[in-house]
């Protein structure tokens, strides 16, 4: 483990500014994915540089300003938790995106939906039910991200958004990995069905946004091309 200074940034989840890192790719993944040696350097900074104080990683720092930057306000996410604070809002969470989960969970409005009890594919909610959904690394697991994403769209309401991370190689384009050995993320020994990767996304990644709907997709960097989240407008 080492400290890392990420020059004067602060932390987007608590406002820390103490950095740790540890690498997290592993051989047999970084093959599948064919990662050039500066692809798993930021790879490797996007899931495992993380903030000391509340653990939050890249991935999780550029949702975090997503989500902020989402409801028209500024600072840290903890922020804009209290009681009719910024992201008072009727908030779907899909699965647990990382260490944000225990954050939003404090929202009065907050709703967890996690598979397989509920599938990002066929929401169990009715249109309109939320003002934001957020989910972090789910769509690159999903057979269909488009439905996925879909479905996300119906269950807002006008002017609503979709807040969310995916893996992206900027320099490349996106690669549907049916037909290709099968690869996992998590950790080196994962087997599980729900980490198997369906989907390596690349620089198109924002078409994924319009297929689905959306009227407009923003990108929202933290320590680019490591940290990316998109933010899709309903
Ligand atoms: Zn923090």
């Amino acid at each position: 483990m080492t400290e890392t200074n990420l020059a004067g940034d602060r932390c987007h989840v608590c406002g820390d500014r103490r950095f740790l890192h540890d690498d997290v790719l592993w051989p047999d993944l970084i093959e599948a994915w064919q990662l050039a040696p500066a692809e798993v350097a930021y790879v490797n900074v996007q899931q495992g540089t993380r903030c000391e104080r509340c653990g939050a990683n890249v991935r999780a720092q550029a949702l975090a300003r997503a989500l902020v930057q989402a409801v028209g306000a500024s600072g840290p996410l903890e922020s804009c938790l209290g009681p009719g604070g910024s992201l008072d809002r009727r908030l779907l969470e899909i699965n647990e995106a990382g260490t944000l989960n225990p954050w939003l969970s404090r929202l009065p409005q907050h709703v967890l939906a996690r598979y397989p009890d509920c599938d990002i594919t066929q929401l169990p909610y009715p249109d309109g039910a939320f003002d934001l959904v957020v989910h972090s690394d789910t769509l690159e697991h999903v057979n269909d991200p488009r439905t996925g994403l879909r479905e996300c769209r119906r269950v807002l309401g006008p002017g609503g958004a979709c807040v969310f991370t995916v893996p992206v190689i900027v320099g490349r384009m996106t690669r549907d990995r049916r037909g290709l050995p099968p690869s996992y993320h998590g950790h080196a020994d994962c087997r599980a069905p729900d980490f198997l990767v369906h989907s390596e996304f690349g620089a198109d990644v924002w078409t994924l946004v319009f297929d689905a709907g959306f009227e407009r997709c923003e990108l929202v960097p933290f320590r680019y091309p490591s940290g990316l989240a998109i933010i899709a407008w309903r």
